[in-house]
């Protein structure tokens, strides 16, 4: 019989890549009254984000807040800067990019795709390579994803950049960082990105419901003659609106108190200390997972993931059956696999607001789970994954221990 047959007893152990877990200090802001949303308060409040909200992407241009999920934001990207069967250059490093591709496909555009075997990341050679052979410079905007969440691999955002001026190709660039803003760095302005789409249920520590276009005077330039359909998601009525603090209709007033605190917090801690945190996480995870004796899904060792480690199972066995047993044993949720490895790998997020013993607590879940599923580990990948954490403090804190 399961332990949680009655009742599921303390915390979830809420371990996919996004949503991430709430921190109650955010749930707290969001538990206030509705205020006017034409108000001299709500000015204040919307001021707060939007300023705030710049610091996180790291530019000085507006940042748009949607009342939409990452793939509102997605659409919006490309609906606000292209033409009707404009062509997109996209890099398949997994499902997420599958499906952003999707996406281009329904609206009208003409993406071409860089396939991969969903192992290797980004190159920014071949996309490079397929630019200088766009002699007709038909190429409108190159898409990809700083952080391909259904396999773990963080794209080196400006190497892709010199990539496409090495080329001299004008096309934009548009880059989803929906699964990495505010866990890993990422500097909008300074890596000359023209489009990044953000998210506010990962490293942003909100439940979901909220996502971001920020933008370049490059993409806003084209904005000005995109013909693609738009109208909830335009960015003009939406930048206009924005400068007297107000929105074009009714946002979203809740996830705002939220997103300000959420900011807040990012910024007491510190933003290097909030990306430190996240690789030693995922270091420690990668420890672990090398010490049972599993294969990580992404093979490219520069491009490793700071908010999600996807962990290979041996032949024979189903990841699906793992994640339920483990669900149902230790209350932990994991996310799933896609694509060609469905059913064959698993994913443990570690992004948001997590420390380290939550993190060594779910690594201790999954090495039972991984037993109790009678799948061949060698145990000591918890001991790994401290071992590494109590290194990565390291004489900082054992100075201050004397
Ligand atoms: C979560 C995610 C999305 C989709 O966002 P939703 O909020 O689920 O609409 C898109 N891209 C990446 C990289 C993601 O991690």
């Amino acid at each position: 019989m399961a332990q949680n047959s009655s009742r599921p007893v303390g915390r979830h152990f809420l371990h996919i890549p996004g949503p991430s877990p709430l921190p109650d200090r955010v749930l707290r802001a969001m538990d206030t009254p509705i205020i006017d949303h034409r108000g001299p308060e709500f000015a204040k409040l919307a001021k707060r984000c939007l300023d705030g909200i710049k610091t996180i992407f790291k530019t000085t241009n507006p940042v748009i807040i949607y009342t939409a999920t990452g793939t509102g934001a997605w659409e919006a990207a490309l609906v606000n800067t292209m033409s009707p069967g404009d062509k997109v250059l996209m890099v398949e490093t997994g499902q997420f990019a599958t499906l952003w591709k999707k996406m281009a496909e329904r609206i009208g555009l003409k993406p071409e795709f860089i396939t991969t075997d969903w192992r290797q990341g980004t190159d920014p050679k071949a996309i490079e390579a397929r630019l200088r052979e766009d002699k007709a410079k038909e190429i409108k905007a190159v898409c990809i994803l700083h952080n391909e969440t259904s396999t773990g691999a963080l794209a080196p955002i400006a190497e892709v950049r010199k990539a496409i001026d090495a080329a001299g190709h004008p096309a934009l660039l548009m880059v989803d960082t929906i699964s990495s803003l505010a866990s890993a760095d990422y500097r909008h302005d300074e890596w000359g990105v023209d489009v990044s789409v953000g998210g506010a249920q990962k490293g942003l520590m909100m439940p979901p419901g909220m996502s971001f276009n920020a933008i370049s005077d490059k993409a806003i330039a084209a904005n000005k003659t995109a013909k693609m359909p738009k109208s909830f998601f335009a960015w003009d009525e939406m930048l206009n609106m924005n400068k007297v603090g107000f929105f074009p209709y009714t946002p979203g007033t809740q996830m705002l108190h939220g997103l300000a605190t959420g900011i807040e917090m990012l910024h007491e801690e510190g933003l290097d200390n909030v990306f430190a945190r996240h690789e030693r996480l995922a270091e420690a995870t990668r420890r672990a997972v090398k010490a049972w004796g599993l294969e990580n899904l992404n093979k490219n060792i520069s491009q490793v993931s700071p908010t999600i480690t996807a962990v290979l199972l041996p032949e024979g066995h189903d990841a699906d059956k793992f994640r339920a047993l483990a669900l149902e044993n230790f209350n932990i949720s994991y996310g799933a696999s896609f694509g060609q490895y469905a059913g064959k790998y698993f994913r443990i997020g570690h992004l948001g607001d997590i420390n380290d013993g939550m993190l060594i607590g779910a690594l201790g879940i999954t090495e039972m789970a991984l037993s109790l599923a009678g799948i061949p580990i060698k145990k000591g990948g918890v001991q790994a994954a401290m071992d590494y954490i109590v290194s990565a403090h390291g004489a900082g804190a054992r100075k201050a221990a004397e």
